[in-house]
C-alpha cells in the first residue's frame, strides 16, 4: 500500500464522458444510509454475539439503535447535500451510541461529511478523500493501528483497496467492489489476532480466535456502499433509457 501512495492519481480517473455514471448523490448517500440500517437490523444479533464473546455483548444492539436514529433524523431533512447528510449521522451517532462504536464511528462519518464539503455530488476522487479522513479520524480518536483487531483491521485495508483500484483505472463500481472485497478479508483476519485495543484487549490471548465485531459492522458497511452504487447506477441507466425511449 505504501508503493500505492507514491502514484499520482491524476490521469486515471473517469473522463466527463462516463461522469454521469459515476457520481454519487444526496439520494445516493441516503440509499446508502437506508441500506446500512437495513442490513444492521439483520445482523444485529450476530454482531451481538460477537461481541458477546469478546467485549459485552452490546455492538449489534448499539449499532441499530444508532442508525435508527439517523434514519430519523437525515427522513426528516429535505433538503441537504452529501456532507450534510453524513455530518448530521455523524453527530446522532455520538449523541445516541455509548461505548467504543459511537464516537468511533460518529467521527468517521463527521470527517466524511467534512471533506465531502459542500458538493452536491462527488466522483470516487472525493470519496477516496472522504473515506481517508474517517480512517485519520477513527485513529485520532483510538488510536488503533492495522492488527490491533478493531474496525481499522477492515476500513484501512478498503481504503488501500479503493485507493489501487482508482489508480488502476478503475471506475467507482470496482473502487467500491474491491473496498468491500478488502473490508471483508480485513474482518475475517481479525479471528487469529489477539486484541490491543478496546474492551476486548482485556481478555489478552483469550480474544483470539474470534471475530471482532467492530471489523464485521465496517465490513457490513463497505457491502452497503457497494450495492447503494451499484442500485443507483442501475437506477440512472434505466432513467436514461426511459428518457431515450420517450425522445426526449
Ligand atoms: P464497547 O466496546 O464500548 O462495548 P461496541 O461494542 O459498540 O463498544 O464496539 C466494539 C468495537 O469497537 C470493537 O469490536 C472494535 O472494533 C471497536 N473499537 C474498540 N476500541 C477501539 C479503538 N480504540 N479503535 C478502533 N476501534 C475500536
Ligand atoms: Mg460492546
Amino acid at each position: 500500500m505504501a508503493a500505492a501512495v507514491a502514484v499520482p492519481l491524476a490521469g486515471c480517473l473517469p473522463g466527463p464522458r462516463r461522469k454521469a455514471a459515476r457520481i454519487v448523490d444526496a439520494a445516493c448517500v441516503r440509499s446508502w444510509l437506508g441500506v446500512v440500517a437495513t442490513r444492521l437490523e439483520a445482523e444485529r444479533d450476530f454482531l451481538t454475539q460477537l461481541d458477546a464473546a469478546i467485549g459485552d455483548a452490546d455492538h449489534g444492539v448499539n449499532m441499530h439503535r444508532g442508525f435508527t436514529a439517523v434514519m430519523a433524523r437525515v427522513g426528516a431533512m429535505e433538503e441537504a447535500t452529501p456532507g450534510q447528510l453524513l455530518k448530521t449521522a455523524g453527530r446522532t451517532f455520538v449523541s445516541t451510541v455509548g461505548g467504543a462504536a459511537g464516537p468511533l464511528y460518529g467521527t468517521a462519518f463527521l470527517q466524511a461529511g467534512e471533506a465531502l464539503g459542500d458538493a452536491a455530488s462527488f466522483g470516487p476522487r472525493l470519496l477516496l478523500d472522504a473515506l481517508r479522513a474517517s480512517l485519520e479520524g477513527v485513529q485520532r480518536v483510538g488510536a488503533a493501528a492495522v492488527g490491533d483487531k478493531t474496525m481499522v483491521d477492515a476500513l484501512s485495508p478498503a481504503l488501500g483497496a479503493f485507493e489501487l483500484e482508482l489508480r488502476m483505472g478503475g471506475s467507482l463500481e470496482t473502487a467500491t467492489s474491491g473496498a468491500r472485497e478488502a473490508a471483508a478479508e480485513g474482518m475475517r483476519a481479525t479471528v487469529p489476532l489477539q486484541a490491543r485495543k478496546g474492551r476486548a484487549s482485556y481478555l489478552g490471548p483469550r480474544s483470539v480466535g474470534h471475530q471482532d465485531p467492530g471489523a464485521t459492522s465496517t465490513a457490513l458497511m463497505f457491502a452497503a456502499l457497494e450495492q447503494a452504487v451499484v442500485a443507483d447506477r442501475s437506477q440512472r441507466f434505466a432513467a436514461g433509457a426511459r428518457r431515450r425511449g420517450s425522445g426526449t
